[in-house]
């Protein structure tokens, strides 16, 4: 008596864990939040690693390399010099200025020479 009273509920109870696990999977995959969960997991190896190109020390040294092979940039009265050696006009009125040849912000290489 007791027993023929649960078992339809357990039975009830089986198919609907064995529907959830199936749906479940059937929900990851169609909102891709296992390809996500891997590409975050990748990116997250990748930033703490040594993969992370910006963390090694060789390519801070090849941009300040090419920062002390090129002319020091120099500012006079009516002309500002870029890192790359062109001459550009110094205009103080502008706060934005940008070399005409290599694009790089005045004040940047100002301050960064
Ligand atoms: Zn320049």
């Amino acid at each position: 008596m007791f027993g023929s009273d649960f078992t339809p509920i357990l039975i009830m109870l089986v198919v609907l864990a064995g529907l959830f696990i199936i749906l479940r999977e059937f929900m990851c995959w169609y909102w891709k939040q296992n390809k996500i969960v891997d590409l975050l997991q990748e990116i997250n190896d990748k930033l703490a690693g040594k993969e992370n190109p910006l963390l090694e020390p060789a390519n801070l040294d090849t941009t300040s390399q090419s920062t002390t092979a090129a002319p020091s940039s120099k500012v006079t009265k009516t002309e500002w010099i870029c890192t790359c050696g062109t001459k550009n006009p110094l205009d103080k009125t502008k706060k934005i200025q940008n070399c005409s040849e290599c694009g790089k912000n005045r004040d940047f290489v100002l301050k960064n020479s």
